[in-house]
């Protein structure tokens, strides 16, 4: 069993990066990956404490896109989430994806103004109290939701977006986010696997609206879908899974543990009847090129 969807402090989850290898190894897991919003910041002590311990363990991130309904083609349809792995960590690796700093700027931009509706509603948080609270560059709902939590404004983080943050509260600001083809590109020239996750999000009622749209990520450079996932029914997985057959993309999954952020998903097992097979973990690791420079090769050989 592996976790290939994890949250640390880096982004809304409450766990160090470098705590979760140990966590993992606690509960049996064969691999984990971590995959924070829009940032790569935690890789790094994550692979270090994964390698000390001797965890099989995946860089990742996970990128808010713009989600184009593929029935309605209205762009306007909120968000989706595009994992991204990446086998190779080294510099060249990073590099290409700083433009993700873009993404955690705009938040910058967006969560005062979610602040300014909140003041408005009669709730007076400040932003300064949600940064200290956050205490890492990407800053989002779940740590608004939280300090209102703290202030006795709301009784749970549930109650928080149901009545204030949630996509159709009244406090609520959509982000900026990058177009779903940005996204896929920048994971894939960073040599990483690029993968729809948690499809169920996105509520398309038509199989074969998710196939189209699937179709459309495959062009623009998807290798794989989030089968296994702690809200996906058996028969969501099982049809996510024929369509990942169909179309050649390799098969993930995860709990997306968010540590006290979300107290229900457990690292590993989510709602607790989570099973993700180790061959998810493997195939991502076997998809990816050698990391053979051609030079070096040919350098190598003596004649
Ligand atoms: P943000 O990226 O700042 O828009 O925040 C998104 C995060 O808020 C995601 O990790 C979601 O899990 C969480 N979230 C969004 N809507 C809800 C909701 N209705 N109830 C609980 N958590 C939510
Ligand atoms: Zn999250
Ligand atoms: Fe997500
Ligand atoms: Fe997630």
């Amino acid at each position: 069993m592996v976790d290939l969807h994890v949250h640390s402090n880096c982004s809304d989850g409450t766990y160090d990066p470098g705590q979760l290898p140990q966590l993992a190894q606690t509960l049996g897991l064969a691999g984990l990956a971590l995959t924070d919003h829009d940032t790569i910041s935690g890789n790094d002590e994550f692979l270090a404490a994964a390698r000390a311990l001797g965890m099989p363990a995946l860089a990742g991130v996970e990128i808010s896109a713009a989600y184009v309904n593929p029935d309605s083609q209205r762009a306007d349809d909120g968000e989706m989430h595009i994992l991204g792995y990446f086998p190779r960590w080294d510099a060249a690796t990073t590099t290409n994806l700083t433009p993700l700093a873009t993404m955690r700027d705009n938040r910058h931009e967006r969560n005062p103004l979610i602040i300014e509706r909140l003041r408005a509603l009669g709730v007076a948080i400040s932003y300064e109290d949600v940064c200290r609270h956050a205490a890492c560059d990407v800053v989002g709902r779940p740590h608004i939701a939280a300090v209102l939590l703290h202030k006795g404004y709301v009784k749970s983080v549930q109650e928080a977006f149901d009545r204030f943050i949630g996509d159709h509260a009244p406090a609520y600001v959509p982000k900026r986010i990058l177009p779903q083809r940005t996204a896929i590109e920048m994971i894939v020239h960073a040599g990483g696997v690029a993968v729809l996750a948690h499809p169920r999000t996105l509520r398309l009622k038509n199989p074969r609206s998710l196939a189209s749209l699937l179709e459309h990520l495959c062009a623009c450079g998807l290798g794989g879908i989030e089968v296994y996932y702690a809200a996906h029914t058996a028969g969501e997985s099982e049809q996510y899974c024929a369509l990942a057959a169909r179309l050649g993309l390799l098969i993930t999954g995860g709990s997306d543990f968010h540590g006290a952020h979300k107290p229900e998903l457990a690292l590993g097992r989510g709602f607790g009847n989570l099973c993700v097979p180790d061959e998810c973990f493997t195939s991502i690791l076997h998809h990816q090129q050698p990391a053979v420079n051609p030079a070096a090769v040919r350098g190598s050989h003596k004649e």
